[in-house]
């Protein structure tokens, strides 16, 4: 690791604990920081505060309080959960404190160059799917982020000849100030998190960042298929490698209904990837693109495509019985995700879909009701999406309690090439703690029918 004398006897405050804080907050107590931690949880009832505090590391737990920053922070690193118009953070940003999150410490320490990955659906997917092409290919990759390991810990034992593959959110993009990736990609932007971020121009501005601080040394990979994406491409100052998924195009990446296309060239054939889905196949493109640049062999990048069926919770394909095939896409906590979700099929299709009660709209979803056979639906929403499911002309409509029941009633209805697939368009907190819990679940059940 860079051992960088920025935080030598300065004093910062971590704001939020969790694993990111924790590992932030260690960090800089070995760069000889003073640190000091806020977080909201009562001191007792946090094994992490504790343990920092035997470490002689500031520990204030269970409030905020207001006159906090009085006391001569020169920084703040914190949890990217945490908004901007929380009082601290607005203060400190009044007085002219760095507000960064813990991936800024990563850069400023690692030896290694970074992949930063974002976008609105799909960074998790791209993520796992270059890990493994770079890994099977001869590289040294590490992944960081919002998957696996906290940045900042990642990058400690990081050496030179490693890579850190990152997923970005908008959230860890707004507290960065030098992190400069060596490849970023920006996958695709939908609205989503407005309600953090305000405006569609905000958010977007937040997954811009990606790329802000790149310069032509380095690589920005971007959906040319998208305006509001293009819009940035034009601002960078990288080298520009555009993907498109509606046809071949001489530069950069492309794909037709049958090939991929690398600067013009025909690079493989669809028919040998093994992820489902169109949506996925904005994945594939930004994927193999990097992969190719990182010089990975082209042989490596086919045999994991062949392979690769994708990440748990994602259109997972979790098993075939009785010639019915059951996914798991208990990650689509929006409407959007559940529409790329029902995209990827053309067989009949029984969804098992429901969760936490938004007030959300299901209308995005209608177009691709058509080949939806039956709809067993749970949790808050339950009725609305059978009212919703019934006006698109859905046969068959069940609420049930919970996801056993779910899938009992979907594979006693199902008929051979039928799809079940748990997409919930909704999130899971009515009923789970996480969508992971409910997914296992499905999973679970799945795997008990006889
Ligand atoms: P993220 O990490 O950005 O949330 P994931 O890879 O975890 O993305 O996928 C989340 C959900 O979005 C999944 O349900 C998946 O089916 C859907 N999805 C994945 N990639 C894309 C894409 N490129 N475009 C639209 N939807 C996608």
């Amino acid at each position: 690791m860079n051992n960088i004398s920025e935080f030598t006897s300065k004093k910062v405050l971590v704001l939020g604990l969790a694993k990111s804080g924790v590992a932030a907050a260690e960090l800089l107590h070995k760069l000889g920081a003073f640190v000091t931690v806020n977080d909201a949880k009562p001191f007792d009832e946090s094994p992490d505060a504790q343990n920092l505090l035997s470490k002689g590391i500031t520990v204030i737990c269970g409030r905020h309080p207001e006159d906090l920053l009085d006391e001569g922070f020169e920084y703040v690193i914190k949890n990217p959960g945490i908004p901007y118009n929380n009082p601290i953070v607005s203060d400190a940003i009044l007085r002219g404190i760095p507000v960064w999150t813990e991936m800024e410490l990563a850069y400023l320490i690692s030896e290694a160059p970074f992949i930063g990955i974002t976008g609105s659906n799909g960074k998790t997917t791209t993520t796992t799917l270059l890990f493994h092409m770079l890994n099977q290919g001869g590289q040294k990759p590490l992944i960081a982020g919002n998957i696996g390991t906290v940045a900042c810990k990642v990058a400690e034992d990081a050496q030179a000849d490693h890579v850190i593959v990152t997923e970005l959110s908008s959230f860890q993009l707004m507290g960065i100030n030098k992190f400069q990736p060596k490849i970023s990609i920006l996958i695709n932007l939908y609205e989503s998190h407005l309600d953090y971020h305000g405006t569609f121009e905000n958010y977007a501005d937040a997954k811009f960042a990606v790329t802000k601080n790149q310069t032509n040394e380095d690589l920005f990979i971007y959906n040319a298929d998208q305006p509001a994406v293009v819009k940035y491409a034009e601002l960078t100052k990288a080298k520009l490698l555009p993907f498109t998924t509606k046809g071949r195009r001489a530069e950069g990446i492309s794909a037709d209904a049958t090939t991929i296309y690398w600067l013009g060239e025909p690079y493989l054939e669809r028919k040998s990837i093994a992820l489902p889905g169109e949506h996925n196949l904005e994945n594939i493109l930004t994927a193999v693109a990097t992969s190719i640049l990182m010089g990975c062999p082209k042989e490596t990048i086919q045999h994991v495509l062949t392979s690769f069926t994708g990440v748990k919770h994602r259109t997972q394909f979790v098993r075939e019985w009785k010639k019915r095939k059951f996914y798991n896409d208990s990650k689509a906590t929006n409407t959007l995700a559940t529409k790329s979700a029902l995209a990827a099929f053309e067989q009949p299709v029984i969804l098992i879909a429901g969760g936490l009660e938004r007030g959300h709209s299901f209308e995005e979803m209608r177009p691709y009701m058509e080949h939806v056979k039956a709809l067993v639906s749970f949790g808050e929403t339950s009725s609305r999406l059978v009212e919703f499911a019934a006006s698109c002309g859905v046969d068959y409509l069940k609420k049930v309690d919970d996801i056993e029941q779910a899938v009992k009633v979907a594979t006693a209805i199902s008929e051979p090439n039928d799809i079940i697939l748990l997409s919930p368009a909704c999130a899971s907190w009515d009923q789970y703690a996480n969508f992971e819990l409910r997914g296992n679940d499905f999973i679970k059940a799945v795997f008990q029918i006889k």
